[in-house]
């Protein structure tokens, strides 16, 4: 079939101006617009024919090449994927223009054709709290959570219908949207707006459930079991999909978002993966060396404390603290010695400290190595 010339399609002179084209074009794209003719080949055909002239004329290059070698210049070798040579632009491609065309009244001709199709129906997401205890969050836990929240009805299972049964919108034939003739000043347009009778699903319901009342969903309960790895952290957030509130008439359900809390612990501080533990010692066990039992995550341990042992020394006890949240890696326990000074001395104990006051040993003796062990510890109380 030959193609018709692109300037007679559009009645349009060959030195016709950009706006004389796109007024001939609009005139024409109204006039056969499918909407308003319904199951007409030939209104759709010269439909597609003025869209594909205005594409070509509309546009300063193709015009040109148009001019100079006709359909040949402007046809599939013209590098536009064949478009223009075999059945001419599709539906979606001359709606896809139409925001041009009549100034973005239309949404850029979102409101043409192509719908916006059912709304689905989403359940809420659901917030709840965890309080973890230092053990549970060094080993990871799984912890069985009764949650209030909308559960599908079993009634009518989650559908809201007595029997189950839906019935089409009638007035959106069950597409959820609403096709409406609007009057502009280019004649009469099609618009489309959600449907006011059933929201956008697509469907009603004759009869409606008696315990849910067409809702599909009822306050309920339900124990939902978390796996909470190690090494989460207070204020860390996470998410299971899907176990949050059910949505009505079988949408899709909303996520729980579990909220850790930590819980102190009533000797070991947090810092990181790290764990802390400030230590006690005598003086007399400081001097002489001992064993003491310190708490870890798993249980009592005994450490050794070296004669001599300076107040301040950070003892490492490696691997006894939190596990990295990807598993890789676990912090230490630390253990922060302190020497206990006592303060209110027996009489006999006072002549004893006495005695040891002037004893050449029980001055402080900054060697080399001990005066760099204070000023590190100097720099790490900074
Ligand atoms: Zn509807
Ligand atoms: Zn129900």
């Amino acid at each position: 079939m030959a193609k018709r010339d692109f300037y007679e399609i559009l009645g349009v002179a060959k030195n016709a101006g950009e706006e004389d084209i796109k007024k001939a074009y609009r005139k024409l794209a109204i006039k056969h617009h499918p909407d308003k003719n319904p199951d007409d080949k030939s209104a759709e055909e010269k439909f597609k024919e003025a869209a594909e002239a205005y594409e070509v004329l509309s546009n300063t290059e193709k015009r040109q090449r148009y001019d100079q070698f006709g359909h040949a210049g402007v046809g599939s070798a013209s590098g536009n994927g064949g478009g223009y040579g075999g059945g001419g632009m599709n539906m979606e491609d001359i709606f896809s223009q139409f925001g041009d065309i009549f100034g973005g009244a239309f949404g850029g001709g979102s409101g043409f054709g192509s719908g916006g199709g059912r709304r689905v129906n989403r359940g809420s997401n659901l917030r709840i709290k965890v309080k973890l205890n230092l053990n549970e969050v060094a080993n990871g836990v799984e912890k069985k959570l009764k949650v209030t929240k909308h559960v599908a009805c079993s009634t009518c299972k989650g559908s809201g219908a007595k029997n189950g049964n839906y019935d089409t919108c009638k007035i959106c034939h069950g597409t959820g949207v609403q096709t409406r003739m609007q009057q502009t000043i280019l004649g009469a347009m099609k618009t489309q707006t959600t449907c006011s009778s059933c929201h956008g699903e697509g469907k009603t319901i004759k009869d409606k459930c008696n315990t849910c009342h067409g809702d599909g969903i009822v306050r309920g309960e339900e124990v939902i079991s978390v796996n909470i790895p190690a090494g989460v952290a207070d204020g860390m957030q996470l998410s299971m999909s899907g176990k949050g509130n059910a949505a009505p008439r079988g949408g899709v359900n909303g996520d729980l978002l579990i909220l850790i809390e930590e819980e102190e612990h009533a000797e070991l501080k947090r810092e990181g993966n790290n764990l802390i533990y400030h230590l006690f010692i005598s003086f007399p066990d400081a001097s002489l060396g001992t064993q003491v039992e310190i708490p870890t995550i798993d249980g009592k341990v005994k450490i050794k404390i070296d004669p001599g042992t300076q107040g301040g020394k950070m003892l490492r006890l490696k691997g006894k603290g939190i596990s990295e949240i990807n598993g890789y890696g676990k912090g230490d326990l630390l253990v922060d010695v302190n020497v206990y000074t006592p303060a209110n001395l027996t009489p006999d104990e006072r002549k004893l400290m006495e005695s040891l006051k002037l004893s050449k040993n029980f001055q402080p003796n900054l060697n080399k190595k001990e005066k760099s062990f204070f000023d590190r510890m100097k720099e790490y109380f900074e």
